[in-house]
Formats: structure tokens, sequence, C-alpha cells
């Protein structure tokens, strides 16, 4: 404009430069011509790192992975026409695969004479990272590169935000959390939009809390890693043909996962799918759940969820595991509570962990903890003895607490309580029963009473004793009995009495009587 010749000029090229360096774009690939090589100068400048690549498809596959591995898009700059259309498949792919990436490509002069605020760049940011990411293009004119402009004049958005995270419904999420919970077979496919969300923490937490056995897709791999004892990817077909339940975590239904259809899969298998994407909902099948929302946040709301009670054998079990010392003797007898236990619980010495053993004996729990007290203190003092035990097993044995506190052992009773043997009822249920009838006709033989307080035992005869209801209560007791190195104690964990462990795929295998 006229009137100020002081004022100092900015270029085009360097106005678009900055604009893309406020925008935290970090990366340039390209193959420069008329008219983007300015562009790409002005970017080197403000130190921006160009990669200068020998064809547009390859500077746009390599923006696109730039934009998958930051969450900011890089950008690929090419001159208009047959580099645009090479640039093509880069952009097509970035769509499909859902990555960030912006293309700029330079186009015919146009015959306005002013160039305004490059407002164009903080919406393609945005609509590149918001919402499912995927590929923007900027279309600039010749004439725009080359203009020279009042340095006062340019205005730069700041930088666009990373995208407001949002949650799915929490009622979905209840439903979802019961569909796992009563799944037979459940599994978890991992695809690269829990990659792309960050989402690793979360979704390993609940892999290893609902112990579920989980398959990644090709880049969904190493979200949890490959060696995770939990990764059924080898067993990939009968993996996705025996699952009654199945979490997508960003994994589309398309031909890598077989559109979620039979042969490959049940007829009748749960889809439980998460995405930020709404119209990616439903496609190729019918869901059971639906949760819209950020994978990692989605992982953390059903996480939160599976602490809502009461608790199961899992959530027991990876409470007590975290806390374990890893060199003390685990005792344990039960029905499920000995065999999930020994699935979730670590020994990492010889001799250390001791059961119902070949006999298949209950009775045995306390008697062996009161031994193993014995021997630690004499043989190698410091290391506990934890003695886990089910409500029915514990009832065989119990009055040994007198003993345990008679010779003051610093024994560890973990009583899992279902009201039951294999399982039992909660306390409306067991009322509703003994309504009309007698017990000894309308109990089921299973039965114990509910919400027995076996701690009472504990504290009857001086020790600690402990009734927990929640993981809090859980982790908060169990931290209290294993700095206290003196005093005996018992903590009577109530669990989901209907709460069972994973079904069984072998028959054969199926124990019928512990
Ligand atoms: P894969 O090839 O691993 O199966 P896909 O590309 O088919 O993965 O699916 C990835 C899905 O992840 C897409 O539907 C996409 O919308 C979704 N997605 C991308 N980012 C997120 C995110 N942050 N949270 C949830 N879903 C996401
Ligand atoms: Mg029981």
């Amino acid at each position: 404009e006229g009137s100020d010749w002081g004022e100092e000029r900015v270029s085009g090229a360097a106005v678009i430069a900055q604009a893309l360096k406020t925008q935290d774009v970090q990366y340039m690939f390209g193959v420069v011509g008329f008219p983007v090589t300015e562009i790409a100068v002005a970017a080197q400048q403000l130190g921006i790192r160009y990669i200068g690549m020998r064809n547009e498809q390859a500077a746009c596959y390599a923006a696109s992975a730039i934009g998958y591995l930051t969450s900011r898009p890089g950008v690929c700059l090419v001159v208009s026409g047959p580099g645009l259309i090479h640039a093509l498949g880069g952009m097509a792919n970035a769509n499909m695969n859902c990555w960030p990436l912006i293309v700029i490509a330079g186009s015919s002069e146009r015959s306005q004479e002013t160039m305004g605020a490059f407002q164009e760049f903080p919406q393609a940011v945005r609509s590149s990272i918001y919402g499912r990411p995927g590929a923007c293009y900027i279309d600039i004119p010749a004439d725009l590169v080359i203009l020279q402009e009042n340095v006062n004049s340019v205005k730069y958005k700041e930088c666009c935000m990373p995208p407001p995270i949002s949650m799915a419904e929490t009622s979905a999420v209840c439903m979802a959390a019961s569909v796992i919970r009563s799944a037979k077979q459940p599994l978890l496919i991992i695809g690269k939009g829990a990659a792309y969300a960050h989402a690793e923490d979360s979704i390993r937490k609940l892999v290893e809390q609902c112990n579920l056995p989980f398959l990644p897709t090709p880049m969904g791999k190493g979200v949890v890693p490959d060696s995770h004892p939990n990764c059924v990817g080898a067993a990939r077909s009968r993996a996705l043909q025996s699952a009654d339940v199945i979490m997508l975590f960003g994994a589309r239904l398309n031909w890598i996962l077989h559109f979620g259809l039979p042969p490959r899969y049940q007829p009748d298998v749960k889809f439980i799918q998460v995405d930020i994407c709404a119209e990616e909902l439903g496609n190729n099948v019918k869901p059971a759940v639906t949760l819209l929302g950020d994978v990692n946040a989605v992982s953390k709301q059903e996480l939160a969820s599976r602490k809502s009670l009461p608790m199961n054998y899992y959530t027991v079990f990876y409470h007590v595991q975290e806390q374990l010392p890893r060199d003390c003797f685990v005792i344990s007898e039960g029905a499920n509570t000995m065999d999930i236990g020994r699935t979730v619980l670590q020994n990492y010495l010889p001799r250390h962990r001791l059961d119902a053993g070949t006999f298949g004996t209950m009775g045995v729990g306390l008697g062996f903890a009161i031994a193993a007290a014995l021997v630690a203190k004499d043989k190698s003092p410091g290391q506990r003895v934890i003695c886990v035990e089910g409500d029915s097993a514990f009832g065989f044995s119990g009055m040994e607490v007198e003993t345990i506190c008679r010779y003051n052992l610093p024994i560890i009773l973990l009583v899992v309580n279902n009201n039951g043997i294999y399982q039992g009822f909660n306390a409306d249920t067991w009322k509703e029963m003994l309504n009309f009838q007698d017990a000894t006709t309308a109990s089921p033989p299973m039965c114990l009473l509910p919400n027995s307080h076996y701690e009472q035992v504990m504290s009857a005869f001086g020790g600690k004793g402990y009734f927990v209801q929640t993981p809090e209560e859980l982790q908060n007791s169990l931290r209290q009995t294993l700095a206290d190195t003196s005093t005996p104690s018992l903590i009577n964990i109530m669990i989901e009495p209907q709460s069972t462990r994973k079904a069984q795929d072998f028959h054969w295998l199926t124990r019928s009587n512990m």
C-alpha cells in the first residue's frame, strides 16, 4: 500500500513458511519447482526441516508418516498439475490410514491483489488432526508466493491446539464392561487408531486387569508388546473364530479383519466398537455396544468402570500381584481362588508355592502357612507368607488362626469371599430364597452365609482383621499388612458371588471339583 515506504516487506513465501512454523510444522517433504521453490527456501530459513525427494508420491507418503508418528501434520510441498497428481497417491493413502497430512501445491496466478491473513492454515491443520485424522490440501496461487507484503499487515493465527479429547457415553461404558464380564472367549483387537491415540498404557492395563487375550492388527503391533503372554497373534485365525465378544480398539472391520463376518467369526459374535469417527460405527456389522470417543480416553473409562463393585477374581489378583514381594511364599487353596490365583500370582523362587496339591485337599492352607512362616523365620528372615484362601477352603481349618496368633506368626491371610463353594449368592437373593422356605430346603448346597465376617476370626485372637469391598480398600489393607512385619492379619475380600474364571476351551482340561 502506497503510503508507508519505510515499512519492511515480506514475501508471500515467507508468510506461508512462518504460518507453518507457527502451526508447529517441523518437517516438509517435496519436489520443488515453480512457484513453490521459494516456500521451501523460506521454510528452511525458519528451521523447518526440508527434505527434497525424487517423486511427489514418496514425499507425500513420508509427510503422512510424520503425521502418524508425531500427531502433528507433516507437509508435502509440490508444484501444480503433475506434482499434485503424483501427490494424490499419498493423500489417498493418508486418508485411508486416517493419518494427518497437509499438501501444499502452487497453482496459477490470481487476479486479486491483496493476500490477507492465512486463515486456511489453521483450518487445514485443524481438520487434519481433529476428529478422524486425514489429508488436507492447500492450493497456493503463484502470485501469492512472490507477492511482497507489509510485515505489519500480516497476522498469523496461533498454533492450533491438539484435538479435544472426547469420551464415550457413560451408559455405553457400563454396558461394554458387563458384556466383557459375561464373555466366555473375549478378544481385544488393537488397531493403528490405538497406536495413534497413544493408548499403550491404558490398553495394557485393561489387558492385564481383565486378563484379556489381544490381537494386534499389522500396525497395531507393539501397542502392547508382541511378547506379552496375552498376545494371541500366533493363533490369529483361531482367536477370531472362537471369540464370543470382540472389542475393537481403533481398528476397522475392513478386509484386514475379514469384514467381521462368518466364517472368520462366529455368526453371533458381539462387537464392542471404539472409534473416534461416528460414521465408522456399525460399518459391516451391528455392534452390541458402540463407544464413540478417543481410544485412550475410552480405555481409561473402561478401567475406571472395572473398579465398579463388586470386584471379581481378576481384579482382586491383579491388585494382590501388584504388591506381592517377589520372594514371598504363596500358599493357596480353594476352587476358583486357587485356579485363577495360580494364573495371575507369580512365583520367583523354588519351593515357595504350596497348594491343594496332588490330592486336591482342602484344609491344608493354614497348616502349610504356619510351616512356611517357621521356615521363613529360621532360614530367610523377612520373607512373607501370603495365604490365599477361598471362603469355603478357609472354613476347613479356620481355627488355626488361633494357632497363628498364639505363636505370633506374621502370616497374611487373604480370604477371597464369594459366599460359597464355587459360587454363592448375594445377601438379597439369599434373603429372597429363604423368605418362604426353610434354609435346608431352599439353600443351594454350594451356598455359604452371605457377607460372613471371617476377618473377625482374626481379630478375635488379637490379629488384624480387614473387611474390604473395593479395590482401594484392598490396596490399602495390603499395604498396611505388608508394612507390619510383626502381626498376623486376615483380609476378607468380598467379590461378586457369581464371578467365575474365563471358560476353558478344552473340556479335558477343566478340573472337575477343585
Ligand atoms: P487397522 O488397520 O489397524 O485395523 P484402521 O485404520 O482400520 O486400523 O482403523 C483405525 C481406526 O481408528 C479408524 O476408524 C479411525 O477413525 C480410528 N481412530 C483414529 N484415531 C483415533 C483416536 N484417537 N481414538 C479413537 N479412534 C481413532
Ligand atoms: Mg468361595
